[in-house]
């Protein structure tokens, strides 16, 4: 298995984990584009979104970056999700994961 997040959700690579449920982990990125930045991943995986035909995976993605979002307290001022997807899509790790990020005003910006 080379798959970086594939090894984080196995533990095999150490990551920051703030969150996990039977299906997903809840990671901080390495390298932050707001003051919360975080990744919520399936551990099952899928190379990007195309490659995912699992409504039911999907929707728990959803439901748990809003999970996490009222956790973290940021529910109320708002926050972005992101799935960048394949190369013009901006993804550079080809395990499908969302983006949360909150904290600042993330307006009139792409990410
Ligand atoms: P994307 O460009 O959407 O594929 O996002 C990949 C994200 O993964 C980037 O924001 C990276 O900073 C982040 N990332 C890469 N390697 C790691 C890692 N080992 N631990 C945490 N985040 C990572
Ligand atoms: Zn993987």
């Amino acid at each position: 298995m080379s798959c970086i997040f594939c090894k984080i959700a196995a533990k095999e690579v150490k990551s920051s984990v703030v969150g996990e449920t039977e299906r997903f982990i809840v990671i901080k990125d390495i390298n932050p584009q707001a003051p919360t930045h975080l990744l919520i991943m399936p551990k099952e995986h899928f190379s990007s979104l195309v490659e995912c035909n699992d409504g039911s995976l999907l929707g728990g993605m959803l439901e748990t970056a809003k999970a996490v979002a009222k956790d973290l307290g940021v529910d109320e001022r708002g926050f972005r999700l992101i799935i960048n997807t394949k190369e013009e899509g901006g993804q550079t790790v080809f395990h499908l994961h969302m983006h949360l990020l909150a904290g600042r005003a993330l307006a009139g910006k792409m990410g």
